[in-house]
């Protein structure tokens, strides 16, 4: 065995572009988004083998995950790190007092999925080859461009851009305290685009359940792919409800945390579309029992966030996934992600195929 000699954890502010406003920003209940809080990992083994990885916090929370993976970085040393599973279970013992969800697996997703770079590297392929990839690209859908931030003529030549540029679909942003106002828009972009284009509209849980059903009966002319985050990211029940009455396919899941939690959208029968994060449910191992348990419901898959790493879960499973184009992090990573007739490429470098850029030194903020 090549046993781990160093752990390295590193916290970077990214700047966007400009701030963006989804719905919860408009209903009063957060700022708009200016920048994301991005945790890095670097573990290095005795014969110099290395992985990257990286976790993430929009808006607060990026100092409690670098000060829980400092916590945790000493338990990796000597270790084996092929034994992946067995050290996130320790990593997870070793927080437990403070959750096996939220901000404690978090920190851990840094080092799950440096763990799993390294061991596609050492096999010389991606880590969508390595879980067994059942393609090698993806449909993709740009979300950025939708954000409600934007005026309509904003929204719409983002969205000219965005299909000039190759990527297939096209997400917007609804959940105004106004639902009048959200119909119009969906419907100015859908006459702007045709029928051709697949389109999806996202509440960000700002709907209670009477309004999220009004909305989605109003929204079903327009043949979406998905409503996403129609209400409460916890009303696993709502979301069965809403799925068992309209033909609009239901998507959530973005929000959930842990395994556990994604299973209940599971075992309801709430959503045609899950949406786990990889950082956010605690790595690519947890997310691998959740998309083990959706592919034996014959759920379709859309992963939140991290294209970087959601190229390669959404290769690696059977059924049919979409990956988002959000291009927030592209400044922190020198590599890019290829993009052709409305498909993202799964990489072909070993690993996760991504190393912080240069200017990336700029933003980091732990020193
Ligand atoms: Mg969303």
């Amino acid at each position: 065995m090549d046993p781990i000699k160093n752990v390295q954890v590193e916290l970077y502010r990214v700047p966007l572009a400009k701030p963006l406003s989804d719905a919860k920003v408009l209903t009063g209940r957060q700022k708009p988004l200016a920048a994301v809080d991005l945790l890095t990992a670097t573990i290095e083994t005795v014969n110099g083998s290395r992985g990257f990885g990286f976790s993430y916090s929009l808006r607060a929370g990026g100092s409690a995950l670098l000060a829980h993976a400092r916590d945790l970085a000493e338990a990796l040393i000597g270790e084996d790190p092929n034994d992946i599973g067995r050290l996130w279970e320790k990593l997870a013992w070793l927080g437990a007092s403070v959750s096996r969800t939220g901000v404690s697996v978090q920190s851990i997703a840094a080092f799950d999925v440096a763990l799993w770079d390294m061991k596609a590297k050492s096999a010389n392929v991606s880590i969508g080859k390595l879980l067994g990839a059942y393609r090698n690209s993806v449909p993709c859908y740009n979300t950025s461009g939708g954000y409600l931030s934007a005026p309509l003529s904003e929204v719409l030549s983002n969205v000219e851009r965005s299909l000039e540029r190759g990527l297939g679909g096209i997400k917007l942003k609804v959940g105004q305290p106004d639902l009048k106002k959200d119909i119009e828009r969906v419907a100015a972009v859908r006459k702007h685009v045709g029928d051709g284009v697949p389109m999806m509209v996202d509440a960000n849980q700002q709907w209670d359940f009477t309004t999220a059903l009004r909305a989605g009966r109003m929204l079903e002319p327009y043949q979406l792919v998905w409503l996403e985050e129609p209400t409460h990211a916890y009303d696993y029940r709502g979301h069965a409800e809403l799925s068992a009455r309209l033909d609009t396919p239901i998507a959530t899941g973005e929000m959930l945390s842990s395994v556990a939690e994604c299973c209940e959208l599971i075992n309801h029968r709430s959503v045609t579309f899950l949406q786990p994060d990889v950082p956010r449910v605690g790595g690519i191992t947890p997310f691998l029992k959740i998309a083990n348990s959706a592919d034996l419901n014959r759920l379709k898959l859309a992963p939140h966030f991290v294209m970087e790493i959601h190229i390669h879960m959404g290769c690696a499973y059977p059924h049919e996934a979409w990956v988002e184009h959000i291009e927030w992090l592209e400044p922190a990573f020198n590599e890019r992600l290829e993009i052709k007739d409305g498909q993202m490429m799964l990489p072909e470098r070993p690993g996760l195929g991504f190393s912080l850029s240069e200017q990336a030194k700029r933003w980091r903020v732990d020193a």
